[in-house]
């Protein structure tokens, strides 16, 4: 059966003509389920009772339940329960702009990046449109608060999940549905090539992130398996289309991993690659995991990256860091959960 948070408005609009109903009935179902927070069917009071029981006998309205929830000083990490016992996590951030929310696409991850904690765990399957939309409700609903902007950065990679992932980006940024802002909300890949071009013909000009990590193919699929396929001439190709077809700016993740791409070699060849194009480069301290031959860059060398690339041209940020005590590296808590 199909679960009701999992219904973008044109499904519901499609659902409701084929019950012999008006499609506005859609944007009431939106409002009371996004707007007044009503998720008792029984109390929909401008549906009439009939339409009303065949909602409930035609969908489920089974939510995602919070296992565990962490608190490190403004970072709220949530591990939830998934209607077949599995498990995912969210990480909430409390900055002095708004509240961001970092939500999982996939219950475990196939990409096999090196250094991540997520992938260890093989994908046992794609989250449900509803699964991720509840990621935001369930919280929003446990802080009496709402979220301001939404990353797609925490286990799974969404482009394995595209349609699901474009959905809930549907839901979220319907005017009637939640109605957080394209521009508040980022998707991460590690650089899956085909559905970038798919992106780039979305209208909701969300914002791209690519995690990149290394400059050159030899370095880039020894930490990332997803460079064997899609290699970086193609991947920066892809960008610059990107780049052309939207005029949005993109980001690329570069997390600093001490004495493996933090040379100022490392940072000349990236500058190199992304010379001239719209993007800025995130530089990400590594959050330490169980992968013990990884390290952190120390501020000494994350600083001298920085300002290489800055004398070279480019746009670069250092990640402020949250809640590395609390195990927020992604796929660190479902990891322990199952061990
Ligand atoms: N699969 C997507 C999104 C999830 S990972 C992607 O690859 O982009 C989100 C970001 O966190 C990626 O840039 C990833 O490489 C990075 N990351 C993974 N483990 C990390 C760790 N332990 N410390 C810091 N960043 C990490």
């Amino acid at each position: 059966m199909r679960n009701l948070f999992g219904m973008t408005l044109n499904d519901l609009e499609a659902y409701f003509l084929s019950i012999g109903e008006k499609k506005f009935k859609a944007i009431q179902v939106f409002e009371w389920l996004y707007k007044k927070r009503v998720w008792d069917i029984e109390e929909f009071s401008n549906i009439k009772k009939e339409v009303r029981e065949q909602i409930k006998h035609d969908f489920d309205m089974t939510m995602i339940a919070i296992k565990k929830k962490q608190i490190d000083h403004l970072t709220y990490k949530y591990l939830f329960k998934l209607a077949d016992e599995e498990y995912i996590e969210a990480v909430v951030m409390m900055h002095d702009y708004g509240i961001s929310i970092c939500i999982s696409s996939q219950v475990g991850c196939n990409m096999g990046c090196a250094f991540c904690e997520s992938g260890r765990l093989k994908k046992v399957r794609n989250l449900d449109v509803h699964e991720m939309v509840e990621q935001i409700l369930v919280i929003e609903q446990d802080l009496d608060k709402r979220i301001s902007h939404v990353v797609v950065m925490g286990i799974g990679e969404p482009f394995d999940n595209y349609d699901n992932v474009i959905s809930f980006i549907k839901i979220i940024n319907d005017p009637h549905g939640l109605s957080i802002g394209a521009r508040h909300i980022t998707v991460s890949t590690c650089g899956l090539i085909p559905q970038i071009y798919e992106l780039s013909k979305l209208p909701i000009k969300i914002n791209l992130a690519i995690s990149f990590h290394a400059p050159t193919d030899e370095l880039r699929s020894k930490l990332m398996p997803v460079n064997k396929v899609y290699s970086i001439t193609p991947l920066i190709k892809a960008i610059a289309d990107y780049l052309q077809v939207t005029s949005r700016r993109v980001t690329i993740e570069y997390v600093m991993l001490n004495n493996v791409n933090d040379s100022i070699t490392c940072a000349k060849a990236l500058a190199h690659l992304f010379k001239g194009m719209n993007i800025y480069i995130n530089l990400i301290p590594y959050n330490e995991t169980n992968h013990l031959e990884f390290k952190r860059s120390s501020k000494t060398k994350i600083n001298a990256f920085y300002n290489e690339l800055k004398k070279q041209g480019i746009n670069v940020t250092i990640r402020k860091e949250f809640g590395s005590n609390i195990q927020a590296a992604c796929g660190q808590l479902r990891g322990s959960m199952k061990k």
